[in-house]
């Protein structure tokens, strides 16, 4: 899974070269709706990058992509005759190229390439990734996350993971403050739940507190007085974030979000930053039902987020995480976001269990009820 990265402002201008050494001809471009002039994208690619391609451009689809939307893009990219894809965009454009790429290979069976039944094939068509948020790290997995019937579905492939990216993070500068808080905030639930999840290795463990200093020291400052610098820094941090979360996946708070989101609305970071902090209580409580050798392993990495957001107790991780939510404008009130008590069981019914089953410590239904009866 071999990925070329491109950083720094200005490395948009690289896009025609990267279009050429992978051989595309017609490419489709997945685009935000308004994102792609907002970002200040589309103008840069006026600059001739997209003059040796027929290029075909798609943005008909939703921030939480469904199977209806991504079969409307395969049929675009299959008519056009397209051999190649560049999503410039948020989370939601990425995972949309991904979908694409993968439905787009095997006709007559895009639900079972959703749900996983039917795998992918090693060859896809390439794939530039060029995000205009700092958050999902969608540029850096080999997931895309898509919407059937209401119901969460990841597609996982190595053959998934983008060809090329590039990290231009002159294309945020454009975000709005709330974006920037929910965007970040996904970025650093991204890196802190790699960092305790099951599933972590040393590798995604180093992306992770490589991720997680430069998220706490920079995400107040991009929300409340970005800069050239602290944009710079948030996109680098995404992507790393990101690349942990391609080895380890995610745990209890993203299990939990996917409901939050479809049921009431919340963006996705927003979703994931609303739990996040009560885990921190929820894990030192569980370790007692551990073995004494996982237990300590995981006392040494739960101490060691505590150093990083300048604490010394879980007690206190909660307090911090949620001040820093406040600092960057987020509602931490479930209440304030219409999460009343019949939607919250809704939520506790429909978590996510494939990724709750990589949460640290054991999580049943009646910790999740007890967490959203919480007062606040
Ligand atoms: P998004 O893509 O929906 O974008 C959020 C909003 O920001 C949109 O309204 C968009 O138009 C706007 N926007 C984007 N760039 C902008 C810019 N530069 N200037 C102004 N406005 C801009 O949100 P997101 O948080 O980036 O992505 C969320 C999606 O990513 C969800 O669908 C989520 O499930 C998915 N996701 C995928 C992975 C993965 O590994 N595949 C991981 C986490 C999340």
């Amino acid at each position: 899974m071999n990925q070329k990265v491109l950083q720094g402002r200005g490395t948009l201008k690289s896009l025609g070269a990267e279009i050429d050494r992978l051989g595309m001809k017609r490419v489709l471009l997945i685009t935000g709706r308004h994102s792609y002039s907002q970002s200040g994208a589309e103008k840069s690619l006026q600059n001739g990058s997209l003059d040796s391609v027929e290029n075909y451009r798609f943005y008909d689809y939703s921030p939480n992509p469904t199977i209806e939307e991504a079969l409307a893009g395969t049929k675009c990219f299959l008519e056009n005759g397209c051999d190649g894809l560049i999503a410039i965009g948020g989370g939601s454009a990425i995972d949309v190229g991904k979908a694409i790429r993968a439905l787009q290979s095997h006709p007559g069976f895009e639900k079972q390439i959703i749900t996983g039944e039917k795998k992918l094939t090693e060859t896809l068509p390439p794939l530039i990734a060029i995000p205009t948020t700092s958050g999902t790290g969608s540029e850096a997995t080999h997931f895309s996350v898509i919407y059937m019937g209401g119901t969460k579905y990841s597609i996982a492939a190595g053959s998934l993971l983008p060809d090329s990216v590039i990290l231009d993070a002159s294309l945020t500068d454009s975000l709005p403050s709330y974006i920037t808080a929910c965007t970040g905030f996904d970025a650093l639930g991204q890196a802190i739940e790699s960092f305790w999840a099951k599933s972590s290795t040393q590798e995604s463990r180093q992306y992770a507190m490589e991720a997680i200093p430069l998220l706490l020291n920079n995400i107040v400052d991009a929300v409340n007085k970005p800069s050239p610098s602290n944009r710079d820094n948030m996109m680098l941090a995404a992507y790393k974030a990101g690349k942990a979360i391609n080895i380890s996946k995610t745990t209890a708070p993203h299990a939990l979000s996917y409901k939050i989101t479809t049921l009431t609305g919340l963006p996705h970071g927003h979703a994931v930053a609303l739990t996040l902090g009560y885990f921190f209580i929820i894990n030192e409580t569980q370790l007692s039902e551990l073995d004494i050798d996982t237990a300590r392993t995981l006392e040494r990495r739960f101490a060691e987020l505590y150093r990083c957001l300048g604490v010394d107790s879980a007690e206190a991780a909660k307090t911090r995480w949620l001040e820093l939510m406040q600092q960057c404008g987020l509602k931490t009130n479930y209440g304030d976001i219409g999460l009343t008590g019949v939607v919250a069981r809704k939520i506790v019914d429909g978590v996510n269990s494939e990724r709750l089953s990589n949460h640290p410590v054991n999580i049943d239904q009646a910790m999740l009820a007890g967490l959203f009866s919480i007062e606040r």
